[in-house]
């Protein structure tokens, strides 16, 4: 069985790697789906955000990596998949993540939204949250990979 994992990725940390390791042992396959949203500004252009996750999942020789623009049902259709993967971390999550499963349930009746708790160390973790602490020049080698630390750290060299 297929699932996707859809999401901004803008960049990957640790917390999106663990649901993909983890969502590897559950499926067959695990496509990770670069959302692009023409109403976003990302730090990263897709094609970049993509590299840096295959980078990330090398290892992985069931994950897969692809970008699309439009909807997440959509894409799943074309590739077959009946599981849509999301993580959930805390309660405001929740609200959101409720919200989207419902409304995928209405585009697309026979497709399921399987979410997967957060692991307790990464519960805080986001990219947003990644981007703040290196704007300032802190350390993030701990929250995102090492080639992705030196990504973010070159971008707001530059800036
Ligand atoms: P989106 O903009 O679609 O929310 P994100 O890249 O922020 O995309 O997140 C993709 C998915 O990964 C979401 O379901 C989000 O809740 C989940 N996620 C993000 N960070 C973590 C984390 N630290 N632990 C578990 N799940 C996470």
């Amino acid at each position: 069985m297929i699932a996707i994992y859809p999401g901004s990725f803008d960049p990957i940390t640790f917390g999106h790697l663990d649901i993909i390791t983890r969502g590897s042992q559950l499926y067959e396959t695990v496509v990770v789906v670069v959302s692009t949203n023409p109403n976003k500004q990302p730090l990263f252009d897709a094609e970049v955000r993509i590299q840096q996750i295959r980078e990330s999942v090398a290892h992985l020789s069931n994950v897969e990596v692809d970008s699309f623009t439009g909807l997440t049902v959509t894409y799943a259709r074309m590739r077959k998949a009946k599981v849509l993967l999301r993580g959930l971390r805390v309660l405001s999550d929740f609200e959101k993540e409720l919200q989207m499963a419902h409304t995928n349930k209405t585009l697309a009746e026979d497709i399921e939204t399987v979410f997967l708790a957060t692991s307790t160390e990464y519960g805080f973790l986001s990219s947003s949250l990644v981007k703040e602490i290196a704007k300032f020049g802190g350390a993030i080698d701990h929250l995102v990979p090492q080639h992705v630390a030196r990504d973010i750290c070159q971008c707001y060299a530059k800036t």
